[in-house]
């Protein structure tokens, strides 16, 4: 009699398994993409193209001000995500709370780029952050933005969302710091609803100058400063674990190789 609970169990579970399975791989489905935060009178700041030398500028910044943002990383931009200092860093920054997401592994514009290509960039990104942080995040920022049907559609199979932004700070692109605050001046007030603001964390002046300034004037204006998953209304991760513990499985590809 027990056998038979514990087969028919299995045959359930089997069941719901392969539903699952079907319900993920529908070729109909794109994921769903997000360029703005929808709750009320919040405001996320996102620092892209991380783990680097500023991320700890910012974060302990963030810290002493008592509160919360987003950080989009690479595996393999500015630095390798496995190294030592690097890894530390990324760390620190999470167990402050900021929000973890993913960027893809090497910055590459997915609309160039083949489904298994594409597959790969989303996946060695998500194995970095699980082995470092212990974490799975849903959350995926496309570099420059960029996204296609394709794209979308193979984000949905890895259950993954997009999330763009609707201000952009324009740090990456050359503008000065005056410029950059000049811009944020005028979405504070009472015609901004909220924001969902595209920063860079490896850029100097954005950690030591340009955060100071916006975290100071959103505060001062009553916005709140957020995660992502906060300014969505969402769940951050998918999966909370341990941090993880180095071990020799903790390098870059590219590294070994010289390039
Ligand atoms: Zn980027």
């Amino acid at each position: 009699m027990l056998s038979l609970r514990i087969l028919l169990g299995l045959l359930l579970f089997a069941a719901f398994s392969v539903q699952l399975i079907v319900l993920s791989a529908s070729p109909n489905g794109k994921a769903r993409v997000y360029s703005g935060c929808t709750e009320p009178n919040k405001v996320a700041l996102t620092f892209d193209d991380g783990p680097y030398i500023y991320e700890n500028v910012i974060s302990d910044y963030l810290d002493s001000k008592g509160v919360k943002a987003t950080f989009f990383v690479n595996g393999y931009n500015y630095e390798c995500i496995y190294g030592t200092k690097v890894a530390a860093r990324l760390q620190k920054t999470y167990r402050s709370g900021h929000q973890i997401c993913s960027h893809t592994w090497d910055h590459a514009d997915l609309t160039g780029l083949s489904e298994a290509q594409i597959v790969d960039e989303l996946n060695k990104i998500d194995v970095a952050l699980f082995k470092i942080l212990g974490i799975n995040t849903t959350f995926v920022r496309p570099p420059y933005g960029s996204y296609d049907d394709l794209v979308r559609q193979v984000a949905y199979k890895l259950g993954k969302i997009l999330i763009t932004w609707d201000f952009d700070s324009g740090d990456s692109v050359g503008a000065t710091v005056q410029q950059s605050e000049d811009d944020y001046d005028e979405n504070i007030g009472e015609h901004v609803n909220n924001l969902l603001a595209l920063n860079h964390e490896t850029k100097k002046n954005t950690a030591e100058q340009l955060v100071p300034y916006v975290v100071e004037k959103f505060q001062a204006a009553g916005y709140e400063l957020v995660t992502v998953a906060e300014c969505l209304g969402l769940e951050p991760y998918t999966y909370v674990g341990p941090l993880g513990v180095r071990d020799k499985t903790w390098f870059c590809e590219e590294e070994r190789s010289g390039n």
